[in-house]
Formats: C-alpha cells, sequence, structure tokens
C-alpha cells in the first residue's frame, strides 16, 4: 500500500523556473529590444527598449538566481545601478574606450527610464512565475501560481507609472523650452521697438507670447495637452524669425539713408575742399576735411549695397552707427573751411564765401520771362514773377533788371579790389553768384520814391526782401540790391 500523501513533507524546494526556458526566453527578449530599438520610432522605441532592457537583465539573473522574484529584484536593483551610473561620466569614458559599451551602461540618465526598468521586471517576473513547473503539491502550495497571477497584475500597473512618469518629464521639457522661448521673445520684442519695418510683426509676437504664456499656465495634463507647449513654441519662434526680418528689413533701409545722406555731405566737403584749392584758406581746416573725408570714404565703402545684403543685423546697425558718426563730421569739418575760406576771402560779416557761387549750372537757373538776359536760381522765380506781377498792376510796367544772377567771370569783371568802398563784392562773396539777387532799376534805385516804397511794403509777401546792409544805415547803401529771403545767412 502506497503511503498517504504527507502534507509535513510539503515543504518542498521553492519553485524554480528551468533554465533552458529562461535562456530561450532571454534570447527572445534580447532579439526583440535590439528589434525595438531599430525600428520602432524614438518616443516609442526608447521606453520599449528600457523595459525589455530591464527584462533580460532578469532574466539573466534567473539563470543563477531561478526563483522569480529574487530574480526580479536583483534585475531591477542592477537596471536602477546602472540608470544611476549615468549621472557620473563612468559610462561616457567606458564608451570613448569601447563603443559598445554604450548599449550596456547608456549615456545620459532619464529617471522615467526607472519606470520602463520596473515594468521590464515585473515582466521578467510574471514569466519567470508563468515558466515554473505545476507540480504536483500544487493544490497545497498555490504560492506560486497566485504570485505568477499577481505579477501579471503588477504588469499593467508599473506600465501605467512608467507611461504617466514619461508624460510628465516630456511635458516638462516642453514648458522649459517654451518658458525659454518666452523670455528670448520678450527681449526680442522690447529690443524691436521702433525698429522694425513692419509694426505688424511685433503685434504678431506680442499675440504669440500672451498665447505661450496662457500655455504655460495652464494645469498640465488637464488644462494643456501634451504637444501644445510645443506647438505654441514653434508659434513664438515663427513670430520671432519674422520680427528679425522685419529688424534687418528696418536695419537695412536705415543703413541705406544714412549713406545716402553721408554721401550728399561728402559730395559737398569734396567740392568745397576742391574750390579752396589755391585761395589762400590756412592749412588746417583743409587737412581736417580731407581727414573726416577719408574716413566717410571708409564708412561709405563698408556700407555697400552687396555688404549690407551679406550682413548681420548687429553689424548692420554698427555700419549704420559708423555711417551717422560720418556725417556731422564732414559737414563740420566742411564748414570750417568755408568759414576759413570766407575770413580770406569776404571782407565783410554779410557776405559768404560759397564754392559754388558764380558757377550754378544751366539747369539750376532760369531766365526771368519779361528780360530773358538775365536769370535767377530756377526755384526763387515764381516768388519774382508773383512780385512783378503785383508790382506791375501797381505801376503799370514791369520791374526794370540791371542785375541777376552773375557768373564767378562777370563777378570777377565787376568787381574792383582797388575801390575802397567795393559796390561788388569780392569773387565767391555775393549773392548775386547764388543767383539769388537782382539790383532793380526804374525808380526802385533810389531810396524814397514811391516804387522803393511800394517794394518795401510789399516784397516780402512774395518771398523777396532788401537786406539790412543796403539800408540807407546799413555797411552800403544800396536801393536797388533786392534779394530772395531764401539767400543763405550763414553756413
Ligand atoms: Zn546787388
Amino acid at each position: 500500500m502506497a503511503p498517504p500523501d504527507d502534507p509535513g513533507t510539503d515543504a518542498t524546494p521553492p519553485a524554480r523556473a528551468p533554465r533552458v526556458t529562461t535562456a530561450v526566453l532571454a534570447a527572445v527578449v534580447l532579439l526583440a529590444g535590439l528589434g525595438a530599438r531599430a525600428v520602432l520610432p524614438a518616443a516609442v522605441g526608447g521606453p520599449a527598449g528600457d523595459t525589455l532592457y530591464a527584462t533580460l537583465a532578469v532574466l539573466l539573473v534567473a539563470l543563477v538566481v531561478r526563483r522569480p522574484l529574487p530574480a526580479a529584484l536583483l534585475g531591477l536593483v542592477l537596471c536602477a545601478a546602472v540608470e544611476a551610473l549615468q549621472l557620473t561620466d563612468l559610462p561616457g569614458r567606458a564608451a570613448d574606450a569601447v563603443p559598445q559599451a554604450r548599449y550596456v551602461l547608456g549615456s545620459t540618465f532619464h529617471a522615467p527610464d526607472l519606470g520602463w526598468y520596473a515594468l521590464g521586471a515585473a515582466v521578467g517576473w510574471a514569466a519567470l512565475a508563468l515558466a515554473v513547473p505545476a507540480r504536483r503539491h500544487e493544490r497545497h502550495t498555490r504560492s506560486a501560481p497566485r504570485r505568477g497571477r499577481l505579477a501579471l497584475l503588477l504588469v499593467p500597473v508599473v506600465a501605467l507609472g512608467a507611461a504617466g512618469g514619461e508624460l510628465a518629464a516630456s511635458m516638462g521639457a516642453e514648458a522649459d523650452a517654451l518658458a525659454v522661448a518666452v523670455a528670448d521673445g520678450e527681449d526680442a520684442l522690447t529690443g524691436s521697438e521702433g525698429r522694425v519695418d513692419d509694426e505688424s510683426v511685433r503685434d504678431a509676437m506680442a499675440e504669440s507670447l500672451d498665447d505661450a504664456r496662457a500655455v504655460l499656465s495652464a494645469t498640465p495634463v488637464l488644462e494643456r495637452r501634451p504637444g501644445a507647449a510645443t506647438r505654441a513654441r514653434e508659434r513664438v519662434a515663427d513670430a520671432a524669425d519674422a520680427l528679425l526680418d522685419s529688424r534687418h528689413q528696418f536695419a537695412r533701409s536705415q543703413a541705406n539713408a544714412t549713406r545716402d545722406a553721408l554721401a550728399e555731405f561728402t559730395a559737398r566737403g569734396d567740392t568745397v575742399l576742391a574750390a579752396t584749392e589755391g585761395l589762400g584758406a590756412p592749412r588746417a581746416p583743409r587737412e581736417a576735411l580731407r581727414s573726416a573725408l577719408e574716413s566717410a570714404d571708409t564708412a561709405l565703402a563698408a556700407a555697400a549695397p552687396t555688404l549690407l545684403d551679406a550682413a548681420e543685423l548687429a553689424e548692420i546697425e554698427q555700419i549704420t552707427a559708423e555711417l551717422a558718426d560720418g556725417v556731422p563730421a564732414v559737414e563740420q569739418a566742411t564748414t570750417a573751411l568755408m568759414t576759413a575760406q570766407d575770413a580770406v576771402t569776404c571782407p565783410e560779416d554779410d557776405q559768404l564765401w560759397f564754392p559754388g557761387a558764380g558757377r550754378l549750372a544751366d539747369d539750376e537757373l532760369a531766365a526771368i520771362p519779361w528780360d530773358p538776359e538775365y536769370s535767377v536760381r530756377a526755384d526763387v522765380l515764381d516768388g519774382l514773377v508773383a512780385l512783378d506781377e503785383a508790382y506791375r498792376a501797381r505801376f503799370g510796367e514791369h520791374l526794370t533788371i540791371n542785375s541777376a544772377y552773375r557768373s564767378y567771370e562777370q563777378q570777377v569783371a565787376v568787381y574792383n579790389p582797388a575801390d575802397p568802398n567795393p559796390l561788388a563784392a569780392p569773387p565767391g562773396c555775393s549773392n548775386h553768384g547764388l543767383g539769388t539777387a537782382v539790383d532793380l532799376g526804374g525808380g526802385v534805385q533810389t531810396f524814397g520814391s514811391a516804387q522803393y516804397e511800394w517794394l518795401k511794403a510789399h516784397a516780402a509777401e512774395h518771398g523777396w526782401t532788401h537786406p539790412g546792409w543796403a539800408e540807407p544805415d546799413g555797411r552800403l547803401p544800396e536801393a536797388w540790391h533786392w534779394q530772395s529771403v531764401e539767400t543763405p545767412e550763414t553756413y
């Protein structure tokens, strides 16, 4: 008779997973893990690879420690230790020595990986628990199958936890990146005030920043969906690009306008420098102007349109600043030389030396319609014609023109330096040479005449005047000399 089962001998060895089964499972998991890394997109392949990595670790441990739970715990501890090692530079150094070490040791510490390792360990535990063979005393020793079911239940729980951790980490990273973009965007918005070609790009930037701040202040997951911060950051980035383009556009147009202004001043400076050649002006102001013109030429060369097109924003602003500095430098040096030349050439305070006096081009002059032998500067003709019409309405005849624009040669001809009280100014000093003065007859030439008094009362209505020096108590009383209010009185 067979001895009855003795419950007392039920203290059988604990459940163990067969080594062959464990080894086969380990091989399958290894291949699945490599496949997951290779085939799946990074967002999925990473966690899947981490999970299978831990499962593999548990199965390899189980080749030695064959009881499922201790093997799973030991495997998880090993994985966590490897992850913690990534906080040091050891994995980096190992990978430098043996590149394949990267597959075992990893590279960057990432806390949610621990969740995926826990999941992988749970999967390994479940697999080992299921691999434990059913035994005769099963009905008395239900602990192994129960552990298997518990392990299977744990798998989805740990999976959810790991996925949650991954989600929290990625949403946190998204929000951090958006916060940086918002801070940069705010700086860009402040720095662009009054410096954009199109003001609407600043409005668009402000709007995208408002949206981004709303996204940042929303509660993650409940109000802010994954990806929302990334989309907001892309909108801020697009607005920042448009803002930068507009700043570029504005800076280029500023540079062009400043370059044109400086070119105009250097052209005038060149003219003055050339015109003073040999006229006895002191050397110092001529050298100063020459030097200012050289600096300006350097700035102008750096601002060539092709160079501006290729330049970064900061470079363009630097170029513009140098051009802008050149404008007053050239202007002041030019005025200083003209003043020095005036002191040498024009004896009277009310006379001004101009390089272009007597040298106006034909298209700058206009013939006086009722006496076309004479001309004035084209832009003062209309006022003279209007004055003549009013004069004719009063006196029944045109203004009598005895002199108007005088060329340099004509001024040379009328100027008599030997005369102690010359009626004509030296060449370069007369506003007849500027085309803004006329000498009138027909009665005007006499102080107190009806014609003179009428002109005194009405010339200003048409932009003409009788200068102080030509008044009866002036330096050189000349009732006949009248000039446009456009005549410059200072440099
Ligand atoms: Zn005159």
